[in-house]
């Protein structure tokens, strides 16, 4: 096995047992706006995986960390990675194409996620089963003991390098479990860098390992193997289906796609603000988010004026470069993956849609792209756009907006704008989404809030306190008194 200097190869090899590894073979890392070649990256073989999973295994069984030790680490990671935050930012924007602003704020939120998941390795507790009462059981005592599931596996996705790796990371350990992290293989710099500063801060080794390769490959690998006691995923709903098909009775977390509805009623508190939300929120990160703002339910009577002041908000946004300090929207994450959004638009105007700004392309940069006239069988509507492409859609009364947000495979987050409470507890009720955002986008996201979605958006809940639930099983204890 040919181990790398720490120092040299820390962000491209596979970490196990507290070791880089040089792995079988190299896969580039590009600068998603340059086209640079920015890291190699070892691929982790199938035998790899296998050792980082013993490592794991083994690690799990022979060591354990106190509630203490755990909070302590996840706390000081925490520390060290707010005096490393330019250096982790400029990681996420290089090979993420996330803008600088955009990149800082990123890690900002991932740095609150390790804090909440320090604060939750000390709330772990069962409760008192009153078993007493029950005809035959008057001389027992039962209660419950939260424990740690063993080995997780954790795959990630690309549009949010830092902070949903942080999101599986960070409450696997907190809940004392050993991890097994496969990340996106565009950005996994930015998670190699994560894993050092969490080795810095004491993460004792082997209660992170890291496999790096093509998903598909070391995805069949982490699936195979029965010693993954749960596998928590971030990706797409088609990857989603594959994770749930092959992890037989084991627990998962997937945190899918969507195709986010904001509805903007004619009592909207404020629609300037509700146009400049939803354009900034369906355009930041090029839309590549799973909340991101995807279709906007308009009211007739304020649709002229709700679009028209969109269209001014995304003509003002900066586009280009991610690393300038002025820029709003950089590249997409492949070029290919812009050409795929512009031929989704192209689509939609074939079919009868038009473009009200946006629709043209350089490179890998899609301009922030606002489509009107869109039917809800176009892509652009239906499918998971995933790029800075929003579509403007009137409606007539609140019940049709209703089922235009509801018709879609998806449910992660819908947002609505309007004055009435009563409207707005009964789009609470009948929108059927894992989250509904009253007076803010779907975009919205607060990390300690239970997170995830319904149909094929996903299944299990994220946030430090629901992922430690999830990562733990409540144990009985019986004891006959
Ligand atoms: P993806 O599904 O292509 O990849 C996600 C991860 O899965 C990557 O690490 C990839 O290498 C791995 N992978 C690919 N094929 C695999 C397989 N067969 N078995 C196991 N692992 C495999 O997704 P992406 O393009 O990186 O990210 C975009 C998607 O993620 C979008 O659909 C987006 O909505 C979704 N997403 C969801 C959330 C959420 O919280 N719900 C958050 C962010 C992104």
């Amino acid at each position: 096995m040919k181990a790398m200097s720490n120092r040299a190869v820390a962000a491209v090899g596979n970490l196990i047992g507290g070791q880089w590894e040089a792995g079988r073979g190299t896969f580039p890392v590009y600068n998603k706006f340059t086209g640079d070649v920015i890291a190699e990256v070892g691929k982790a073989s199938r035998e790899d995986v296998e050792r980082a999973v013993s490592n794991a295994w083994d690690t799990f069984r022979k060591e354990r960390l106190t509630p203490q030790q755990r909070y302590d680490i996840l706390s000081r990671a925490a520390e060290l990675f707010m005096e490393r935050k330019e250096e982790l930012a400029l990681t996420i924007v290089r090979e993420g194409g996330k803008v600088l602003k955009d990149a800082r704020m990123e890690v900002e939120r991932g740095i609150q996620t390790f804090i909440a998941s320090a604060e939750e390795a000390k709330r772990l507790h069962g409760s008192e089963v009153p078993i007493q009462g029950q005809p035959g059981s008057g001389d027992k005592l039962a209660f419950t003991i939260r424990v740690p599931l063993g080995v997780i596996c954790a795959i990630t996705p690309f549009n949010f390098p830092f902070n949903l790796v942080a999101h599986k990371i960070a409450p696997a350990i907190a809940a004392g479990n050993a991890v097994v992290l496969k990340p996106a293989g565009v950005t996994p710099q930015t998670a190699a860098h994560m894993a050092n500063i969490l080795l810095e801060a004491g993460l004792p080794p082997g209660f992170l390992n890291v496999v790096n390769g093509p998903g598909r490959e070391i995805g069949q690998y982490l699936l195979g193997d029965p010693r993954i006691a749960m596998y928590t995923f971030t990706g797409s709903s088609e990857v989603g289906k594959q994770i749930k098909a092959g992890s037989g009775v084991r627990p998962v977390t997937l945190e899918l796609g969507s195709n986010s509805p904001n509805i903007v009623h004619m009592d909207a508190p404020d629609l300037a603000k509700a146009a400049q939300l939803c354009v900034t929120r369906g355009f930041s990160n090029a839309g590549q988010a799973c909340i991101s703002v995807q279709r906007i339910y308009v009211h007739r009577d304020v649709y002229p004026a709700f679009l028209e002041m969109a269209v001014e908000a995304a003509s003002k946004l900066n586009v280009g470069n991610p690393e300038s300090e002025r820029t709003d929207i950089g590249p997409m994450i492949s070029e290919k993956e812009a050409e795929r959004a512009e031929a989704w638009v192209r689509e939609a105007v074939e079919g009868g849609a038009a473009v009200a700004c946006g629709g043209s392309r350089n490179g890998a940069v899609l301009q922030p792209t606002i489509i009107t006239g869109a039917t809800s069988d176009m892509k652009v509507m239906c499918q998971e756009v995933f790029a800075p492409i929003v579509c403007i859609v009137p409606y007539e009364d609140f019940d049709e907006a209703l089922r235009a947000a509801n018709d879609s495979d998806y449910g992660l987050q819908a947002g609505l704008f309007t004055s009435s409470l009563q409207l707005a507890l009964r789009a609470a009720r009948e929108l059927e989404f894992g989250g509904v955002i009253i007076n803010d986008v779907s975009t919205f996201r607060a990390d300690i809030m239970p997170y995830g979605g319904v149909k094929d958006s996903g299944y299990g809940k994220e946030g430090p306190k629901y992922a430690v639930e999830e990562m733990t099983s409540e144990k009985l204890v019986v004891i006959d008194i």
